[in-house]
Formats: structure tokens, C-alpha cells, sequence
């Protein structure tokens, strides 16, 4: 299979819906004015995991619009971005990483992405202007230790590209590891595992530079026999693969479903690393977002049940002013948190307390 032709064969339009089982004539029209705005785009191997007799089934949230996304409420940078870009593409936010925005195309455009704001929307350009470009930058850096390829999603480059940032980044002393961010393990596997040419080239510079995939599971349901051999496949040729979960309403905010899902990325070998806070961003805010007590509680009840393995995961919060993680209930309304990564030298490290509301999803500035 060639992943160019088969990306072609995307589920894009309306018509491609109304002819589920499950969604009306009449409420696939309404969602008309969403696609203008927010394109949709899903493979069809990820389309086949909807459960379409289920109106709330969760896989189709992650895919399929929904008229909660004209409600604009928010922002569409919660985290600030823009203040962290330093050139157009490359965002430097703490002192030893560079985020690269390499593309700003994904296999699938998630309806819980908080860059909403550009990806699939080439007329916002935000991507960087080429492999070299980042190379220049990060070169002039000495205090940058690792990169993170990211996007839109990193898989969705050429080959010729991904290879070029490979031979560039390996060559170089002052980085300890590249990243690469995408989704495609999860919602367009055969991109991987059907790729040999990709997966020869990753084993070849995995020697020189140890390689990390971060990748994003959200659901037990996601995690199929193509996701596993996609998975499989990386961890076969060296690479570390590790698995960044936004907690969704609805979604996995429940413990029997997080616990599951934990326990089956380190069964398959993607280890939890975040357990991220849905972002305040426009358009879809009020259909993801977990309160942040009832969260802490979730993920509390299903780490409990982990392994070691399934114990390391985090959960955290990408504010702007850092990297917060929520550590735990210091009673019935006190929530410790800590900052993890720090864009101010004085909250590095820091330690602090709030006492949310029972309905509070964000840290106030
Ligand atoms: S793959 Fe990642 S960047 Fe792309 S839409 Fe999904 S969450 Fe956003």
C-alpha cells in the first residue's frame, strides 16, 4: 500500500456521514459550518472503530464534528504558542528543547486538538520553512538538548523530509535524543508498520541517535491489532515509544476506562508518560473538559491499579506559564501541584496548593 493513496480515500465530507447508521440527513447538514471552519479528515481504518448505534461512543467523538464546536468560548492558544516562537515553525519554551511545528497536516484531524488553530488550515502558516531552518536554529542553541518534531502530526511528512531532520539532527553532539510527535500509530497505523523504507531509516539513525515516537492513545478501543503491530514494529527497531493521554469528558474520564487503557499501552509497549488536561480552546472547551477534582480523582483510582510501568505516568497541565503537573489531594478541596518545567527561572521547581471550584478546569493566570 502506498500511505499517500490511502490518506486520498480520507472520510472528509458530510455525505461520507450521512451514510452511517446513527446520524441523520438533517444533523450531518448542521455540522456544514463546523467543516468549513475546522476541516475534518478521518482514515478510514479509524472510521471502522466507530460504533455508529452508540450516539455518545467515544471514538467517534475524537472524529466526528459536532455542533458543541461552534461554541467559541476560550482561546485558541491556550498555552500561549505564539510568545514561545522564537522563529516561524520552531517554539523554544524551556531552555534544553526545541519544538519544531513541521507540517501542519495530520492523518486525522482530532475534534479534541489544541492546535486547532492551524492544523489542516494551510492559510495560517505556522510550520517551519524547512528541516534546515530548525537544524540553524537549534545549532546556534547549545542549551538545547533534544528536539521534538511535531506538527500537525511528524509521520505525515515525506519520507525525504523526516530523513533529512534525522540526518540533520543525529549529527549532532549537543542533542541527546529525537522526538517525534504524531497520532498516526493510533488512527492510520499502516503508515508505519506497511512502510519498510520508513522503518529501515528510523533503525539506521536510531543507531547514531536514540529515537523516541510520543504518541497519543486516548482509549482501550484504540488500541487494535494495526496499532499494536504499528507500535510493535517501532519498539522492534529500537525506538522508545511513549504514549501522551488527554483525559476527555465522556471520553476516558472514568476509572475502569483509563485503568484499561494504561494497562494495555504498557502491555503493547507504549509507556505512559502525560496524562494531559484538556486545554480551554475555542471550539471545544466545553465538550472535553474534565474538572480538575474530579480528575485528579480518576487518575489517582486508575494509577493505583498500575504496575511500576503504568505508575510513571503524569498528570499534567501545559499552562503558560509551564508545565504543571497535578500531583494529588492534600484533602477533600486541596489540590498540590508542581511545576514540572518552568518559562519563569522562579517557579522552577515550585510547589503550590489551590482549592478549585468542584467545577474548576484550568489554573486561573
Ligand atoms: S494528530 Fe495531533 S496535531 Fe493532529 S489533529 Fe490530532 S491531536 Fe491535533
Amino acid at each position: 500500500m502506498n500511505w499517500k493513496d490511502e490518506l486520498r480515500k480520507n472520510i472528509t465530507g458530510i455525505d461520507d456521514l450521512i451514510r452511517e447508521p446513527g446520524l441523520s440527513e438533517e444533523d450531518a447538514c448542521l455540522l456544514r459550518p463546523i467543516l468549513q471552519q475546522f476541516p475534518m479528515s478521518i482514515p478510514s481504518y479509524y472510521f471502522s472503530l466507530i460504533d455508529w448505534n452508540d450516539p455518545d461512543d467515544p471514538v467517534r467523538k475524537m472524529a466526528v464534528p459536532s455542533l458543541e464546536e461552534l461554541d467559541l468560548h476560550g482561546t485558541f492558544d491556550p498555552s500561549n504558542e505564539a510568545s514561545n516562537t522564537v522563529i516561524q515553525g520552531i517554539q523554544h519554551k524551556y531552555e534544553p528543547t526545541a519544538m519544531i511545528l513541521s507540517t501542519q497536516r495530520c492523518a486525522m484531524y482530532c475534534r479534541h486538538c489544541f492546535r486547532k488553530r492551524l492544523v489542516g488550515r494551510e492559510a495560517r502558516k505556522e510550520s517551519v520553512k524547512s528541516p534546515e531552518t530548525a537544524a540553524e536554529y537549534v545549532k546556534k542553541h547549545p542549551e538545547i538538548n533534544n528536539v521534538l518534531i511535531s506538527g500537525g502530526d511528524a509521520l505525515l511528512n515525506d519520507n525525504k523530509v523526516i530523513r533529512k531532520y534525522l540526518e540533520l539532527f543525529s549529527g549532532m553532539d549537543q542533542l541527546d535524543l529525537i522526538r517525534f510527535g504524531t497520532r498516526v500509530p493510533v488512527v492510520f497505523p499502516a503508515r508505519i508498520y506497511e512502510d519498510e523504507e520508513f522503518l529501515q531509516m528510523l533503525e539506521e539513525y536510531n543507531r547514531i541517535k536514540q529515537i523516541y515516537v510520543v504518541t497519543q492513545f486516548d482509549h482501550p478501543r484504540e488500541i487494535t491489532p494495526e496499532s499494536t503491530r504499528a507500535v510493535r514494529e517501532l519498539v522492534r527497531r529500537g525506538i522508545v515509544v511513549k504514549n501522551q493521554t488527554v483525559l476527555m469528558r465522556d471520553v476516558n474520564d472514568s476509572e475502569e476506562i483509563l485503568c484499561d487503557l494504561l494497562r494495555k499501552l504498557t502491555a503493547i509497549g507504549a509507556i505512559p508518560y502525560y496524562i494531559f488536561q484538556c486545554r480551554p480552546v475555542a471550539g471545544l472547551g466545553h465538550r472535553f473538559q474534565v474538572p480538575l477534582l474530579k480528575g485528579i480523582r480518576v487518575v489517582d483510582a486508575a494509577r493505583s491499579r498500575q504496575s511500576g510501568q503504568g505508575k510513571c505516568v503524569k498528570y499534567v497541565m501545559s499552562h503558560h506559564s509551564g508545565k504543571i503537573e497535578i500531583v494529588g489531594m492534600l484533602d477533600e478541596s486541596h489540590l498540590m501541584m508542581k511545576y514540572n518545567n518552568s518559562k519563569y527561572p522562579a517557579n522552577s521547581n515550585r510547589v503550590f496548593v489551590i482549592e478549585p471550584k468542584e467545577d474548576q478546569c484550568w489554573l486561573e493566570d
